[in-house]
């Protein structure tokens, strides 16, 4: 017997491993590469600490919030294509955040792709929800020596209005211009369309993806970053571009997540990645 045969599968305070589902005719295979630990009422900058004591199953011992930050296999009518990239070989302390927001400790996903048996060059695009580092990670040329980006066959999916940062990490490498910027609703591939969650950072996108058999998955990047605030909406999230439209979008995001067709995928879930909204709260899969 193995040290956590009796630990909860989902805890909603772990940094989530690798995990795979079949939705219809869609295949989900979570690749993980970096644990975040974030300091809730810095992260959410207008939550309180009587907040979080409403949230004791997503607090950590330490008072932290665990996040994973990982890339997403979707293996779709044919096609196999990544949401999101990681974070990359990077590692921040609470110095290197000012504020000090949180950590993280990255670097994994070369191991979970070897794991999983997959060849990186498999990989027909990537589809990044926004130009963070946390996202476009082994997608940049700055994550590998040969400065292709770890995926060099890749082509880039990315929302209208998406803007590169200032870092290398936030560009996603170059690729001989293999990129594409998607409008809001546009079907990219057959049974994948672009949403538009603005706010967070320009071009922020959700990627839709139906199963075949009258669902959807929508992974929506960090349109929200935890379950809680499902429950407290108007929290203002310290990394967002524009806070009134952040919290827009994660309503107009929320209302999508209660229908009973419609399943959510957040990356940042920590180990409750993958659920749907039921009577007003995170309800895990
Ligand atoms: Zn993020």
């Amino acid at each position: 017997m193995s040290c956590c045969d009796d630990l909860d599968p989902v805890s909603g305070t772990r940094s989530p491993g690798p995990w795979q589902r079949r939705f219809g005719d869609l295949t989900l295979t979570y690749l993980p590469d970096a644990t975040l630990e974030l300091v809730p009422t810095a992260f959410f900058s207008t939550s309180t600490g009587a907040d979080w004591d409403g949230h004791p199953q997503l607090v950590a011992p330490s008072g932290r919030l665990t996040a994973g930050a990982g890339a997403l296999l979707a293996e779709l009518g044919g096609h196999r294509l990544l949401l999101d990239a990681g974070a990359g070989p990077v590692s921040l302390g609470e110095d290197d955040t000012p504020p000090p927001i949180g950590t993280i400790t990255s670097g994994g996903l070369p191991q979970s792709f070897s794991d999983a048996a997959l060849d990186p060059d498999a990989i027909e695009f990537v589809a990044v929800t926004h130009l963070h580092f946390d996202h476009v990670g082994w997608a940049s040329a700055a994550a590998v020596e040969h400065g292709e980006s770890l995926f060099r066959r890749a082509t880039w999916l990315l929302g209208e209005g998406s803007a590169p940062g200032d870092e290398a990490a936030e560009r996603p490498a170059d690729h001989d211009g293999r990129s594409r910027l998607v409008g809001d609703g546009e079907e990219v591939l057959p049974g994948m369309r672009a949403w538009a969650l603005p706010g967070h950072l320009p071009g922020h996108t959700g990627w839709v993806l139906d199963t075949g058999d009258g669902r959807r998955v929508i992974a929506f990047g960090d349109a929200v970053h935890s379950p809680a605030q499902i429950q407290h909406p108007d929290w203002d999230v310290a990394v967002d571009d524009e806070t009134d439209v952040a919290r827009e979008s994660r309503l107009r995001l929320f209302e999508e997540l209660s229908r009973e067709d419609t399943i959510g995928y957040g990356v940042h879930f920590a180990d409750r990645q993958l659920g749907s909204i039921r009577d007003g709260h995170w309800h895990p899969l």
